[in-house]
């Protein structure tokens, strides 16, 4: 289907959110009152730059207050169209929003409201003009989709039609099946936005927490399905209101944008993509640090040794069990200081899953790599992260490993076994943008967003997980954009024996996050502990928490850079990353941080 944007839907000016819906690959675009009043170019020069981007202009918008009113106020409403449709012909705008009335001065009439709605499809008609009528969720007197198409076919008018909102639709808990009894020819235009599932009023709900269908918690796709099947055959046109959105960089959030509506017409079943590929385990995490010193004695401290040297790139592979981290100190990390940069994701099918990562408009990465290394395909994610898709020991496939030449070693110690979670930070405006990403492109299962509690701030948190439990992806956010340098990116080991790594990082040198005093007396107080159980996490600065599947014992290594490790023991199947204790956590870093001056 073609696809549209409501101008209001993005940040910036008229003309930069046009190039950005253009760059994004959109078809069409819906032009806000706002953004026109508020451009200098002339509705000639507007519609000129949507011709020379390649954007049809789908919906002029919004006119409000029509209809249902007194004959003289109607008089002064059709003025006030008739200037509005004289700058749609301008603009070469075929079909204008009419939202349902919220003036005090509109009755209770829907004959009256069908009425008037028929004269202004007359005028609009002149102008060869189309008129779709929208409930809001909290219009005056018709605030329900049925309601609407109810005036709209009383009216009968040809030039009269309806426009569906999702929102309007779901936030109002209407069952959108009555959807495929309207003629599919009278759905004149269809807006698009998911939200969060708040409750709170629904005005202050529409105009700043809309999101891109997917990353909400409505069934945007459903409400599609039922349209579809009315016989719609207009533009899937995404209005979204969205503080957040408002004040992001127009580009990637048109990007974001066309992915939700390219998943959202794989759902519905109108569009093909190539499959998801679920990635299955971690094959690596890669640090890139100007100094591999500090890491490198973390990583020794905690048991790891360095097992292998990349053949031609300045990158160590340091392991444990099937825990392998990349140490890289190549000319990224020059220019960003400390951080993980990238992450390999095991695969069943490397190539198929950078297929629909393409696909879904992730950036494909350039490989940087010398001629004999195996060819590995990776993507770029929203936060900057490499992705690469891997194929470890499978002989018929590249492997990276092979890039990489054996060091003499002493095997490890192997009481950690593999990475059990990688966190990581996203910028503050691509929050949801993430989730969505790690969903629909690489079909990970995004779970129920987490508040938690930081002592300058809130931290949002949401988890992305394979069915196994082979990948788990921790995407946080900070609550303000001066958060995104605060709230470090970590790497999750899991341990046989949290107690036994503590202790052996502890004595070869290593520095753990210690955990206030408070924290173990609540402890006792929730939990029973055998003798000396608590004396010893307290010592070691480890936490506990525990939920209906399991038990979970963690701790933390100081941060270097933008990067720390936590230790984790997962017992009996316990589900969660311990959002409990993370407030504790927090704090106990920013103290750290204030100490250390780092
Ligand atoms: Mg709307
Ligand atoms: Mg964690």
């Amino acid at each position: 289907m073609r696809t549209s944007i409501a101008t209001v839907s993005l940040g910036g000016s008229l003309t930069e959110k046009l190039a950005a819906a253009s760059r994004a690959g959109f078809d069409g675009v819906e032009i806000f009152e706002n953004d026109l009043l508020a451009s200098p170019l002339t509705p000639e020069e507007i519609r000129g730059r949507c011709a020379d981007l390649g954007l049809t202009i789908d919906l002029y918008q919004p006119m409000r207050d029509v209809e249902a009113v007194p004959v003289d106020e109607f008089g002064r409403n059709l003025r006030r169209a008739r200037h509005k449709f004289e700058v749609m012909r301008r603009l070469g705008a075929d079909t204008v929003l009419v939202c349902s009335s919220v003036s005090p001065l509109a009755v209770d009439d829907d004959a009256l409201a069908a009425e008037q709605l028929s004269q202004l499809a007359d005028l609009a008609q002149e102008f060869g003009i189309r008129v779709a009528y929208e409930a809001l969720a909290w219009g005056r007197h018709v605030s329900t989709y049925d309601h609407a198409w109810q005036v709209v076919e009383a009216a009968g008018h040809p030039a009269l039609g309806t426009c569906l909102d999702s929102f309007h639709i779901l936030s109002r808990g209407s069952d959108p099946k009555g959807i495929e009894d309207i003629p599919g020819e009278k759905i004149f235009f269809l807006q698009l936005a998911d939200a969060p599932l708040l409750a709170m009023d629904v005005l202050q709900w529409s105009r700043h927490y809309r999101c891109f269908p997917g990353q909400g918690g409505f069934d945007v796709a459903g409400l599609v399905r039922h349209v579809v099947r009315a016989g719609y055959t207009g533009p899937l046109s995404l209005e979204v209101f969205n503080d957040v959105f408002r004040q992001a960089e127009a580009g990637p959030t048109a990007v974001d944008a066309l992915r939700s509506l390219l998943v959202l017409q794989e759902a519905v079943g109108v569009a093909e993509l190539p499959a998801p590929v679920v990635p299955t385990g971690v094959a690596f995490a890669e640090l890139v640090t100007p100094d591999a010193e500090p890491v490198s004695a973390v990583l020794g401290a905690l048991g790891f040794v360095r097992a292998a040297r990349h053949r031609s790139k300045p990158v160590d592979l340091w392991q444990q069990g099937d825990a392998r981290v990349l140490v890289n100190t190549g000319p990224a990390a020059r220019r960003d200081g400390t951080g993980l940069a990238a992450i390999g994701l095991e695969s069943p099918d490397p190539e198929g899953a950078a297929r629909r990562a393409e696909a879904l408009l992730a950036p494909v990465l350039p490989r940087r790599r010398a001629r004999e290394d195996a060819p590995l395909e990776a993507v770029a994610a929203p936060d900057g992260t490499e992705l690469f898709f891997c194929a470890t020991g499978r002989p018929e496939l590249p492997d990276w490993r092979a890039d990489f030449e054996d060091v003499q070693h002493t095997p490890a110690a192997s009481d950690i076994r593999r990475i059990d979670h990688l966190a990581l930070t996203q910028p503050w405006h691509h929050f949801d943008e993430a989730a969505l990403f790690h969903q629909g492109v690489l079909g990970l299962d995004a779970q129920e967003s987490v508040d938690v509690a930081d002592p300058y701030g809130l931290l949002r948190s949401r988890a992305v997980t394979g069915a196994d439990g082979g990948v788990r992806i921790a995407l946080s956010v900070g609550a303000a954009p001066a958060d995104d340098t605060v709230h470090a990116q970590h790497i999750a080991l899991d341990t046989r024996d949290v107690v036994a790594v503590a202790r052996r990082f502890r004595a070869a040198g290593g520095l753990l996050l210690e955990m206030p005093a408070n924290y173990y007396d609540d402890l006792a107080a929730r939990f029973e502990f055998a003798d000396g159980e608590l004396a010893t996490y307290k010592e070691l600065g480890i936490l506990y928490d525990r939920d209906a599947y399991g038990e979970f014992r963690h701790c933390y290594t100081r941060t270097v850079g933008r990067v720390f490790f936590e230790l984790v023991q997962r017992d009996g199947g316990y589900r969660g990353y311990g959002a409990a204790n993370a407030p504790v956590r927090l704090a106990a870093q920013h103290a750290a941080r204030r100490l250390t001056g780092g």
